[in-house]
């Protein structure tokens, strides 16, 4: 199958697109493998371009969402630094908004309900929205009204017609991955009420690019927001910026506060936004350095895992998430050279990595099996993996953290 490559940008719709990254062929990265499969695994262009007019960073081509998020893998709950930080969320915005039983949060793309939960407990109705069919009944089963539906401008509005607006809509990792991005951001436009606020965690463009995150582009992850191009985004629908922060998930995000047109923006969001500016981010040059120094890390990287290999030393990897797919693939890293990665996901366990083929096992093989190296492809969790492996490191196991640089650990 071939992706649509696109001739103008998602948002604005300008044809001035420029490129920014090209990975070439990469399977879909959440497409795990039976280790029976010998069927050939299917591969899909994987590159990002630039729109010169809005300045929105996405992806070249976007496979059908259907072939992806139905049966993902992916569940929320499995990492305990995000549960922590949902409930402290849930608390704040709770407080912060004065919410009552009279409101209600929704959240799109809910998951397995590891956010609404929290708002449950303290006595606020909510909401879930999660396409992916499994996770859904999942959220539902322990108690999180779930609607198995995709977050369109459609379903806003009939949330909206049928007494269901919502005072905070969460959409947490979501707005990246939603190629019809106009209409999924006016349904959120429709949705929310006239002093309600949609809370917008989303990758942060800027971590990217100068912590050479490459492993976090995926077929799955559609855009790669600047607050300059969110912020022409929602403007469109009636929408404002209202605040912003920078958080550390996901090897740095943003949480945006996105309110109703004519609320004020704060400080913050002005500061940003001229930060922005003075890094260029608006132009190609801010760009056209960091290809290269993506395929610096890949020879540093590989050098090192095939001198270690050569040395006689036993290695494996952490993490089977998306990017880690990404890693292995476009380092070339197949079993070869990794014996197993392990991953705390016992959906993913049995299974093999896509495109290399690697096995995954449980976690606590890492100390059982006590390989000399563990490549960490979860690097975004680092400090909670270092922690938690301590017995496996204590015993004269080492990490290699292969991303913004090459640490030992
Ligand atoms: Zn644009």
């Amino acid at each position: 199958m071939n992706l649509d490559l696109i001739q103008r940008c998602r948002s604005c719709a300008s044809g001035d697109l420029a490129p920014v990254l090209d990975l070439g062929l990469q399977p879909l990265a959440n497409a795990y493998r039976e280790p029976d499969d010998v069927s050939t695994q299917a591969r899909y262009p994987l590159a990002l371009l630039r729109c010169r007019a809005c300045s929105l960073v996405q992806l070249t081509g976007t496979i059908p969402p259907k072939l992806m998020f139905d049966t993902y893998h992916y569940f929320s709950s499995y990492s305990s630094t995000m549960v922590d930080s949902m409930r402290v969320l849930a608390k704040r915005l709770t407080a912060e908004r004065g919410l009552t039983a009279d409101d209600l949060v929704v959240e799109i793309a809910s998951n397995d309900g590891y956010l609404l939960k929290h708002y449950l407990e303290l006595g606020i109705p909510v909401l879930g929205v999660e396409p992916a069919k499994n996770v859904a009944a999942v959220a539902r089963e322990s108690g999180v009204p779930t609607l198995s539906e995709y977050f369109t401008r459609a379903l806003g509005s009939e949330l909206a017609s049928s007494g269901r607006s919502a005072s905070v809509i969460h959409a947490n990792n979501v707005m990246a991955h939603v190629p019809e991005i106009n209409d999924f951001v006016a349904g959120i436009s429709a949705a929310l009420r006239p002093d309600g606020v949609a809370v917008v965690e989303t990758p942060y463009l800027v971590r990217f690019v100068d912590d050479r995150e490459f492993d976090t582009t995926y077929h799955e992850h559609v855009f790669y927001y600047s607050l300059t191009a969110v912020s022409s985004l929602v403007r469109r629908h009636g929408l404002t910026v209202a605040d912003v922060e920078e958080i550390p998930l996901h090897g740095g995000s943003l949480r945006l506060f996105i309110q109703h047109a004519g609320v004020p923006s704060t400080e913050r969001v002005q500061q940003l936004l001229r930060s922005e500016q003075e890094r260029g981010v608006t132009t190609d040059e801010y760009y056209s350095d960091f290809a290269n120094r993506v395929e610096e890390l890949k020879t540093e990287v590989t050098d090192l895992i095939l001198k270690l290999r050569a040395g006689g030393a036993s290695i494996a990897a952490y993490g089977a998430a998306a990017k880690g797919t990404v890693l292995l693939n476009h380092f070339g890293l197949d079993r070869d050279v990794i014996d197993f990665v392990v991953d705390r996901s016992e959906h993913k366990q049995g299974l093999l990595m896509p495109g290399v083929g690697i096995p995954i096992l449980a976690a606590e093989e890492l100390e059982r099996r006590r390989p000399d190296y563990t490549l960490l492809l979860a690097w975004n969790f680092a400090d909670e993996i270092l922690e938690q492996q301590h017995a496996y490191r204590t015993a004269g196991g080492t990490f290699i953290i292969p991303v913004p640089a090459i640490a030992l650990r």
